[in-house]
């Protein structure tokens, strides 16, 4: 197939007869994010490189493999976006949102990118529903975000969902945490990855979310972090924990969550599912009390996370979960003659002014050829306007389910008779 017609691997269509999938989801996102107090942050798809290097981290898998970078024609390198997160940091700083009052609770929904090889659940072009809770250090804000996540789902009727949750301490207890998984990995050095290798020095945290068989063995005896965690951040773990509880939500301490970017700390968590093979991890997060900080901004205490919206998508399709497929059209006026077509046109034009969908001929069939096309389509009624409707202005609509017949007059009124017509057809219905 010629390369215009072929799409870029690692991308997918979203199709007419899909996308309604894709709205429910995101208008359960978006009303939930609303019931919990965050509005939407739309940002630029693409930041200059710098920007992921240092909110992202240069240690991470995302930063050293996985992102889309180019140079401009001016010569800047810029970057588009892995993950959300690092942009919305970035406008709260350049807008000085702390200014408006703290927390700023902000959910975003948007395409990523990442250079990695493409399979089930894993594009180079993807969506994710993300949100950002900035200013706030109390526990609570922990328990809120999960909540919302959790909701959503809940919402979704998506079942057996893990939640696992870690804490992975602060720039206080992280150092002597280190120190042992140096120790730890480093008298394992000679059957590390070249990967983990050069992690071992700079950032050993990331040697045990290693995807790499040899290494991820090794990783299951890694000292945990939880046995290191300073008195605060064991406060703050047990005090998101019980909050949990309290919320009625299931959790699992799972130590070996470190997350895949380098601003966590403290309290990281994941949705994971079962349901989809081996890419089973819907939604992670946690918070990064210093990403504003090494972003040149005042020390602000801050969490969220993302989920990814075609794992979503797929977990509710294994799980047979229905998604309402959109109404059908409710009215197609047929036409015949040119006369007829421009009553059709005035009249379809008046249906829709009311809010509902009306359809008409815009191809030059004929009457049969335009009612196969209204059976196509589902039109729930239809109405055929020949020169005797046109005489007597008045034309009999069609109920497409039960074949009933109702006489309605072509002038003003008809819009809204027909609305009151179609009403009480879908209480019967
Ligand atoms: P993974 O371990 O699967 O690579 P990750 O830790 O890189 O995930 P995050 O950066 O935390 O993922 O992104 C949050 C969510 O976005 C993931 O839990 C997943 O649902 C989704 N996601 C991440 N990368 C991809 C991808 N390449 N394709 C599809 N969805 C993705
Ligand atoms: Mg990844």
């Amino acid at each position: 197939m010629a390369v215009i017609t072929k799409k870029i691997k690692g991308t997918e269509d979203v199709l007419p007869k899909q996308s309604y999938r894709w709205q429910f989801v995101e208008r359960i996102m978006r009303e939930e994010a609303r019931c919990f107090g965050f509005k939407e942050i739309r940002t630029p798809v693409f930041e200059h490189t710098e920007l992921f290097a240092r909110g992202v981290g240069d240690t991470t898998d995302v930063v050293q493999k996985e992102m889309y970078t180019f140079d401009t024609k001016g010569g800047e390198s810029v970057t588009l976006r892995p993950e959300g997160t690092a942009g919305a940091a970035r406008a709260l700083l350049e807008h000085s949102l702390a200014n408006e009052g703290l927390p700023i609770k902000a959910y975003y929904l948007t395409s990523c990118y990442r250079y990695e090889k493409p399979q089930a659940g894993r594009l180079r072009e993807f969506h994710q529903f993300g949100v950002e809770e900035y200013g706030t250090s109390s526990p609570v804000a922990d328990a809120e975000v999960i909540s919302l996540a959790d909701s959503i789902f809940r919402r979704l009727g998506i079942e057996k969902l893990h939640l696992e949750i870690n804490s992975i301490g602060c720039p206080e207890c992280r150092p002597k945490f280190n120190a042992a998984l140096k120790e730890y990995f480093g008298a394992h050095r000679d059957k590390l990855c070249g990967n983990c290798l050069n992690r071992l020095e700079k950032n050993p945290m990331r040697l045990i979310d290693c995807k790499v068989p040899s290494c991820h063995e090794i990783a299951q005896g890694a000292p945990s972090i939880l046995d290191f965690l300073c008195e605060e951040c064991e406060a703050h773990f047990e005090q998101v924990k019980k909050y949990l509880a309290v919320a009625g939500i299931e959790y699992k301490v799972n130590p070996t969550i470190v997350r895949g970017l380098d601003y966590y700390t403290k309290t990281v968590f994941e949705f994971v599912s079962d349901a989809i093979g081996s890419q089973g991890t819907i939604c992670g997060g946690g918070r990064y009390d210093g990403l504003i900080e090494q972003l040149g901004g005042q020390h602000l205490p801050s969490l969220g996370y993302a989920m990814g919206i075609e794992r979503l998508l797929m977990v509710m399709e294994n799980q047979g979960i229905e998604i309402p497929a959109p109404e059908p059209c409710a009215l197609y006026i047929a036409g015949l003659g040119d006369a007829a077509q421009v009553k059709a046109f005035e009249l379809i034009a008046q249906v829709r002014s009311c809010g509902l969908s009306a359809e008409g001929d815009v191809v030059g069939r004929g009457l049969r050829a335009q009612m196969k096309y209204a059976d196509k389509i589902g039109a729930r009624f239809s109405l055929v306007l020949g020169d005797n409707e046109l005489e007597e202005n008045r034309a009999k609509v069609k109920n497409m389910t039960t074949g009933e017949q109702t006489e309605l007059a072509l002038d003003e009124s008809f819009a809204e008779n027909f609305a009151s017509l179609q009403l009480s057809a879908s209480f019967e219905g």
